[in-house]
């Protein structure tokens, strides 16, 4: 980030698809802003209790404490104002307010790191991280691998029955998919058998 000039906000993006590092990513930036003596606050939306209420976790189990909100307004409300660097983790929970929050708060001079997932469980881009990468000065994909076939993997494939565009869940619920292995929608009762892998899975009884 050499281009930066002191004294001036930023907004950094982190993307991906879900297990591919983007809270790791968001915590070492957060740290590293820490060594270099800045007042540090992050956020996530209260909504995401998955491992922790007060903590962001990575599914490697690094922790940092947050505090959970449950709106993107609600961030300028627990805001100290005295922070220097914000982070914002789970932005596809926020909506797409969390553009104009983001907005103020690298206006007022902040660095602002916002993770969260890009595309959707059908593959669509995901509110409102499109919008969040258009006004970022910096921008980092991240990819996961592909659970069926190791290719690096860019979509969050959706293994249980739901339409709901927001369903909170984990390993148990998603899991990482290539271009190739994606399945847009979800898969059919019949080959999902409950946790077990869908390619090893036989399919009826006969
Ligand atoms: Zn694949």
């Amino acid at each position: 980030m050499d281009i930066l000039i002191h004294n001036t906000g930023w907004i950094e993006a982190i993307c991906g698809p879900m297990f591919s590092g983007k809270s790791e990513e968001l915590i070492r930036r957060l740290r590293r802003a820490t060594i270099a003596r800045k007042r540090i606050q992050v956020f996530k939306p209260a909504i995401d209790t998955r491992y922790s209420a007060s903590e962001i976790v990575t599914h490697n189990d690094n922790r940092m404490t947050c505090d959970p909100v449950p709106s993107a307004t609600a961030i300028l409300k627990c805001l100290d104002w005295r922070v220097q660097a914000v982070g914002i983790d789970e932005c596809n929970f926020f909506g797409t307010e969390l553009v104009e929050i983001a907005t103020q708060l690298a206006d007022s001079g902040k660095q602002v790191i916002v993770a969260g997932l890009d595309t959707d469980y059908l593959g669509r881009p995901f509110p409102p991280m499109p919008d969040l990468l258009a006004i970022a000065e910096s921008i980092t994909k991240t990819l996961a691998v592909c659970m069926k076939c190791g290719n690096p993997a860019k979509h969050t494939q959706r293994l249980v029955e739901s339409n709901d565009l927001i369903f909170v869940g984990a390993a148990e619920a998603y899991e990482a998919r290539c271009r190739r292995c994606f399945e847009p929608g979800i898969p059919s009762q019949e080959v999902l058998d409950f946790g077990k892998h869908p390619s090893k899975q036989k399919l009826g009884r006969d």
